[in-house]
């Protein structure tokens, strides 16, 4: 299969601040690659030098085909980029907003109709396309950017953070778009991403990005492989009893502030089984018990020592 993306060396930094320090990639055409990390990471950065809009320190990078340094126009022509931020004119209606972008490609009066109104069925905003963006919500706005980056036909699509800030909803709609992209139209994607689910969901191959360096690369499941088994937790609201469980359960590991105890365990119905049957022989009260398998969360933890924004949440 030939690179949509390879990067070998990347460096950037501002100031005496590294903001990429050396970093080797390479997305296969044709997949979702995702570059995940938490605030800060330089993911942003990553996706600005690739997508030509600022210059690298150093590094050798070709996509599309086209070496980024000595033939940036080519390589523009092949890619869209969807920022965090909106390009979408509030003053203008979603379909205006998506004729101006095709006037920008030069297609044509018809052809920029034609295009602008399959853009709009394609993303379900046929009825809103009518009505100025600004009174969008977050979600439609994503939508109609992503369109507005599709009218050149890309190869390429980059999105940074693409869903961050919607609701569940909206970004369930947003990945069934981002998946048809590549299934119906062959494109390669680029997507950069706080939330470990959304790599999870999407991605063929994910690179960990933690402090401008790669801390990890591989499929979900080669990520999830770095983590030890999952674990039980077992939550109590008696100090005694919590206090009891953890003689009996020598292997678990106390949270006293929580009265929670987490059991290592494999989450198999014959090792769940054993583990009841521990805790009834000694007739514990548990308040709360689930049954955890490891996810990319915890691949995050492993990698990188740090929880997740994700995890700092569920856990306040
Ligand atoms: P992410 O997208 O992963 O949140 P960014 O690529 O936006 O991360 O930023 C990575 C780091 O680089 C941050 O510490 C940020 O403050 C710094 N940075 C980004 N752009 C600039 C700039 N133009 N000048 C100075 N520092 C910058």
């Amino acid at each position: 299969m030939s690179s949509a993306i390879d990067v070998r060396g990347l460096h950037k930094s501002y100031g005496d601040k590294v903001v990429l320090g050396g970093i080797d990639l390479n997305v296969a055409e044709g997949t979702i690659f995702s570059l995940l990390g938490p605030n800060g990471a330089g993911k942003t950065t990553a996706v600005q030098i690739l997508s030509t809009l600022i210059a690298a320190d150093a590094g050798e990078i070709r996509v599309a085909g086209h070496d980024l340094h000595q033939d940036p126009e080519a390589v523009r022509a092949a890619i869209g980029v969807t920022g965090q931020f909106s390009a979408v004119d509030g003053l203008l209606t979603g379909r205006e907003n998506l004729i101006m972008m095709a006037d920008l490609h030069h297609l044509g009066r018809r052809e920029a109709r034609r295009r602008a109104d399959d853009l709009l069925k394609q993303f379900d905003l046929v009825e809103a396309g009518q009505k100025l963006a600004m009174t969008y919500s977050g979600g439609m706005k994503r939508r109609i950017d992503l369109a507005m980056t599709l009218v050149g036909n890309p190869r390429i699509i980059f999105l940074d953070e693409p869903t961050t800030g919607l609701d569940p909803r909206s970004r369930h709609n947003m990945w069934q778009l981002i998946r048809q992209l590549v299934t119906d139209g062959g494109v390669t994607v680029f997507l950069t991403t706080q939330y470990l689910e959304e790599a999870d969901q999407l991605a063929d191959r994910i690179a960990v990005l933690d402090h401008g360096r790669l801390v990890a690369e591989g499929t979900a499941e080669e990520l999830k492989r770095l983590v030890p088994g999952g674990h039980i937790r077992l939550r109590f609201t008696s100090p005694d009893e919590f206090a009891l469980a953890g003689q009996v359960l020598p292997t678990a590991v106390p949270n006293n502030e929580s009265l929670v105890l987490q059991v290592p365990n494999d989450g198999s119905v014959h090792s769940l089984r054993a583990l009841l049957a521990r805790i009834d022989d000694a007739s514990l009260e548990v308040d709360e018990l689930t049954v955890h398998t490891p996810d990319l969360d915890d691949v995050f933890f492993a990698v990188t020592g740090q929880p997740t924004a994700h995890q700092e949440v569920i856990t306040k």
